[in-house]
């Protein structure tokens, strides 16, 4: 893991002459997590239900009211530019629903801030604010029952006219995980986004009876099943310690407490960052799963059901980010985020990168999600820099 780097705080006002205003970000912050509000101090805000409806129309609305041109696509993405601003933009912004019972910054924060950022440039006449565009992504999270996987309103975006007109793509949000905490850092530079995968492993052995089918005797699908479940997590962990994995399914055919289960399935998922760690694993898996299976008298069958590629943001928009985080101050890393996130999408079509700010306790899809205003307000004016440095070259700033 990266050392975390302290620089002095700095203030962005003397920097730039162009600073946010705190307490509108945090009250439209505020008020953006009332639309869909839980008793709780969660947000309900499923994409395509009416708050998802009303929160949009207020985001546009907020947009308008600060003297911007609003635009709303077909599938319902939310856009705001200055007026008179001409492509190509650099395109900032998040998504605007939450899934069932979530938190009020997931998405909510990085669309938030992104309109922040444009109202305090165009109100200060920075020449920025002539190619930025803001985006509130619909459906990022996949929440409702027909979903096919989220990123909805990012890949419809990026399969049609717009995307042309986009130089880059810079993406705030909340970390949704405890490493930040736990290395005591406040802004981070993401440098890309893991890859997933999912194996379907089926079982084969045989039905009988629980009673008087002999221990020695089975072919118990189930077992074999239980054992590989408990095998999987040391065979990641000793080829890549970063590696994550879940079992999150099991099922017992036929799934009664007197029938020996004649088959059995689990869906194995990981998560790493390391393409040779996934290629790896996925030989790996295979055989320990036949040699379990022959452990237990069984067959098996092993499935790759879903691979999402390792996503590698830009180096030279990381650096650049990197660069606003130090005029910006605070303890300060870099790390891969081990969520999913619009920017993978964007990646695909245009330099990207993104930036986080930590999660309280590491918490997140949780009306629980939290972090301080300090650090909200913190990352809000990263990104700001991040679009400043961004505007005016990056690379000759820094080799001045
Ligand atoms: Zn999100």
């Amino acid at each position: 893991m990266p050392t975390p780097t302290t620089t002095p705080t700095t203030m962005t006002t003397a920097l730039n002459g162009v600073s946010i205003c705190e307490e509108r970000f945090l009250d439209d912050l505020a008020h953006f997590a009332s639309i869909g509000g839980r008793p709780d101090g969660g947000v309900d805000r499923v994409a395509g239900s009416a708050a998802d409806v009303a929160g949009r129309a207020w985001f546009a609305q907020r947009i308008a009211d600060a003297g911007l041109v609003r635009h709303v696509d077909a599938i319902g993405n939310v856009f705001g530019t200055a007026p008179g601003s001409e492509g190509p933009y650099l395109l900032i912004g998040s998504h605007t629903d939450t899934v069932p019972a979530g938190g009020r910054l997931d998405g909510a924060y990085g669309t938030i801030a992104a309109l922040e950022i444009l109202r305090a440039l165009h109100e200060a006449g920075h020449p920025a604010a002539r190619s930025l565009r803001i985006v509130g992504f619909f459906d990022e999270e996949g929440a409702r029952p027909e979903s096919t996987g989220g990123l909805t309103g990012s890949t419809a975006f990026c399969s049609g006219e717009g995307i042309r007109d986009v130089s880059a793509f810079l993406e705030l949000h909340i970390e949704q995980g405890p490493r930040m905490e736990a290395a005591g850092t406040e802004l981070a530079v993401v440098e890309g986004i893991v890859g997933v995968q999912r194996f379907s492993v089926t079982f084969f052995g045989e039905t009988n009876h629980a009673g008087t089918t002999p221990m020695a005797g089975r072919a118990d699908a189930g077992r074999a099943a239980m054992k590989l479940a408990s095998r999987v997590q040391p065979m990641v962990l000793g080829i890549d310690r970063d590696m994550v994995m879940n079992i999150g399914f099991i099922e017992f055919v036929p799934g009664a407490p007197n029938v020996v289960p004649g088959e059995a399935r689990l869906v194995v998922e990981w998560r790493s960052g390391s393409p040779y760690a996934l290629t790896e694993a996925t030989r790996e898996l295979d055989a320990l799963a036949r040699w379990t299976a022959a452990d237990e008298s069984c067959t098996v069958s092993v499935e790759r059901i879903s691979d999402k590629r390792i996503t590698e943001f830009d180096p030279a928009l990381c650096d650049t980010v990197e660069r606003a985080c130090r005029i910006t101050g605070g303890r300060q890393e870099r790390l891969l985020s081990y969520a999913g996130h619009d920017a993978s999408v964007l990646a695909q079509h245009v330099p990207t990168a993104m930036l986080f700010v930590p999660s309280r306790g590491g918490v997140s899809h949780s009306p629980k999600e939290d972090t301080s205003d300090a650090q909200l307000v913190r990352g809000c004016q990263a990104l700001l820099q991040s679009v400043i440095g961004y505007g005016a070259g990056a690379g000759d700033a820094d080799a001045s």
